[in-house]
């Protein structure tokens, strides 16, 4: 099995695997086994989402693993995140109880509020998955009176307080949101989720954050190929898996472009949570331990940060007229 490494969370020293699996846009009919077929290659992060509408089988592919003895639940780090639409002090504890019911599991090992953005509600158990941003039956997005973040994270912390997520933290935020955060919490936030790739390198936020104590986790490391449907920024953006600066590095160390993007970060003490169905893939994408980039590397791709964001609410595609990124 390939090697792994780990980052110590400060309050819990419960290690996190810096690479894990991702769980967006997994077709359900494929989920279980996706799953499954990642901790049969030696995945133990596995990072989900209420929005992305398949953590029963994210579940079902966790329990087969268990069943079989492939893994113990003490060696899966489980991360899942609390949808916009129930942010309200009332609806955040509802929520999360159906993501255990749903993953078939006692706790998780980390829970992130998605997006610092309330939505309106939608009942969790007859609206699933919950709509995106827009309430069904609304034409735009409108935010929800009383639903502060401040609020919102004091349930998170009970849960937290009742053992059923051993560490807590947000994505999405930027350095004013995490502030705000870090004057009122109990608890404070051991994880940052963020977008994070050569085109969006964020290099004040990841520093500051991390001089905080608290890790990064970085999505869609492989930048646009995951927004090419959705996003006319991708569309226009040059492939990362076939950039020319990558592809000289990864030929320089006999490795992958994917895992040369993966290695960018995890080097750093950034976790990131690759997704792929392919055998092969799934393989090499969690095969980034045990050899170096170089000082020349970390220089040609810093070069190329051009502050290109994908998962960007403003693209037509999301359909709401909310720049939260700005
Ligand atoms: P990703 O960067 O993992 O890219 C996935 C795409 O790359 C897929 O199209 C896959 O087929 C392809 N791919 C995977 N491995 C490859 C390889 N070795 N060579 C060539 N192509 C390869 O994209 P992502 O899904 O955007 O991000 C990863 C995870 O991050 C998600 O699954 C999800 O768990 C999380 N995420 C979180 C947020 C958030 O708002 N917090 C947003 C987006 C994603």
């Amino acid at each position: 099995m390939a090697p792994q490494e780990y980052v110590t969370l400060t309050r819990t020293g419960d290690k996190m695997p810096l690479a894990g699996f991702g769980c967006w846009k997994i077709d359900t009919k494929d989920c279980a086994e996706t799953i499954y077929n990642a901790i049969k290659a030696g995945y133990r992060m596995i990072d989900g989402a209420q929005i992305y509408g398949n953590e029963k089988e994210v579940g079902d592919g966790i329990h087969k693993a268990l069943e079989e003895g492939i893994v113990k639940r003490e060696e899966l780090f489980i991360v899942t995140k609390l949808w916009n639409t129930y942010h309200h002090k009332d609806n955040v504890r509802a929520a999360f109880d159906k993501q255990l019911k749903d993953l078939r599991v006692d706790y998780v090992d980390l829970y992130l509020i998605h997006f610092p953005v309330p939505c309106l509600y939608t009942d969790v158990n007859t609206t699933y998955p919950p709509p995106g941003w827009i309430k069904p039956g609304e034409s735009k997005y409108q935010y929800e009176r009383g639903s502060s973040l401040q609020d919102c994270w004091r349930e998170v912390e009970k849960i937290c307080e009742a053992g059923l997520a051993k560490n807590i933290g947000v994505s999405n935020y930027n350095v004013q949101t995490l502030l705000d955060l870090l004057v009122y919490c109990k608890i404070q936030p051991q994880v940052l989720q963020i977008e994070h790739h050569p085109y969006l390198q964020q290099k004040r936020l990841v520093n500051w954050v991390q001089q905080q104590g608290i890790a990064i986790m970085a999505y869609s490391s492989f930048g646009p190929i995951s927004y090419l449907e959705m996003t006319n920024t991708a569309q226009n953006a040059p492939p990362l898996m076939d950039h020319e600066v990558i592809k000289k590095i990864a030929e320089k160390h006999g490795k992958a472009p994917g895992q040369v993007l993966l290695r960018w970060s995890v080097q750093r003490k950034i976790a990131v949570i690759p997704k792929s169905l392919n055998p092969g893939r799934m393989a090499a994408n969690i095969d980034v331990f045990g050899w170096q980039l170089d000082e020349e590397d970390f220089k040609a791709i810093e070069a190329l940060d051009a502050g290109l964001r994908f998962n960007d609410t403003m693209e037509p595609a999301y359909g709401v007229d909310l720049p939260i990124f700005d």
